[in-house]
């Protein structure tokens, strides 16, 4: 039965002798670790390191987030994705700033209130920053508990998140934040969802779903998510310098704030094309080059138009040389049509 302290025990040595090196385990900065877990969230631990580093380089600080330009905060989150993520960040920060002193709260339901942060980002930081008895459940964590209770709880129901943090309350020993750490590195490195190397789990001797032989069946998760999918023209408009056509996605919504180059419903004849951009156009090209991007619920599907112009911008759109590529700050799914317009065009 795992709910005795020889589980939290095993647990916990073992990640004491095998826990991974990462730049925000050297902190105990709840800035710093507010950031990572941020970051963590939908992306691999591999190339958030790269990206944090990087940032803690430049924003060192509470202070030096806020003082800095949303522009120049998301060329740091450039490629990372799910950008209200840095967003709400900044915006929390800056909360903090405001009505905290520049403290991060010790106290979980005012952390809570922040932008941006949720139950399991309130877990994290309160329990690792501040050794506070929070649960902080993801993804790793609902796998790990469901396995060692082999309890057949759909993980994709609303009441999951409740289930599942009472059962870690249930066991959290007084190391609240090494105890947390230990459950999501035991998730992502042994108790992995295809194959977990159940022989050098530290915690097997506790795991029913092992003795039970149900480790593949756990845990269940049932809803689907409708993805959709939506189609749409990239117009690439080159004038006669080589300086391409862009404008600014609205700041809210889907990649708020960020970088593009027009994109259009697929059925938009040329002329309604021009009306919009202000512009005439000319010497359509398509490209047979598709890109897809795919979201959390939806893809989108980019066909790649190229055309030739000798007028100026109009109205929200602008014109960019090759040189001032790296002022703006692009989706990935732009940067890998500029990429191929960079090959294609020489
Ligand atoms: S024994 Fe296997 S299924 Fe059970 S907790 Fe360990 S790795 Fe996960």
């Amino acid at each position: 039965m795992y709910k005795s302290e020889a589980f939290s025990e095993n647990l916990l040595d073992w990640f004491h002798k095998n826990k991974r090196s990462m730049p925000w385990r050297e902190t105990n900065d709840p800035y710093k670790i507010w950031l990572s877990e941020v970051m963590l969230q939908q992306t691999q631990v591999v190339t958030v390191k790269g990206y944090y580093n990087k940032f803690i380089e430049r924003f060192p600080t509470m202070e030096s987030l806020i003082a800095a330009d949303e522009d120049e905060v998301l060329k740091y989150w450039e490629g990372l994705g799910y950008y209200s993520r840095i967003r709400n960040f900044q915006s929390g920060v800056r909360e903090v700033q405001e009505q905290y002193g520049g403290v991060v709260p010790k106290d979980g339901d005012a952390f809570l209130k922040l932008k941006g942060v949720g139950p399991y980002t309130r877990g994290a930081v309160m329990s690792i920053a501040y050794n506070l008895k929070y649960p902080a459940v993801d993804g790793n964590v609902y796998r790990v508990f469901s396995r060692l209770d082999d309890d057949a709880a759909d993980i994709a129901k609303s009441t999951a998140r409740k289930h599942f943090e009472d059962k870690v309350m249930a066991v959290m020993p007084e190391a609240a934040g090494d105890f947390n750490e230990a459950l999501m590195e035991l998730g992502a490195t042994v108790c992995t969802p295809k194959n977990p190397i159940c022989m050098l789990c530290p915690v097997q001797q506790h795991c029913e779903a092992f003795a039970e032989g149900t480790v593949d069946i756990r845990p269940v998760k049932t809803k689907k998510i409708n993805r959709k999918s939506y189609r749409y023209k990239v117009l690439l408009v080159v004038n006669d310098k080589g300086e391409l056509l862009i404008t600014q996605r609205p700041k809210n919504g889907l990649l708020g704030g960020m970088w593009q180059f027009p994109m259009v419903d697929e059925d938009l004849s040329l002329a309604e094309i021009e009306d919009m951009l202000g512009m005439n156009l000319y010497q359509e090209e398509e490209w047979n080059h598709t890109v897809t991007h795919k979201f959390t619920h939806l893809d989108w599907l980019l066909d790649v138009y190229l055309f030739r112009t000798t007028d100026p911008a109009q109205g929200d759109y602008r014109l960019m040389s090759r040189d001032e590529r790296d002022h703006y700050t692009f989706p990935v799914s732009m940067n890998k049509i500029y990429d191929y317009y960079l090959n294609h065009e020489g």
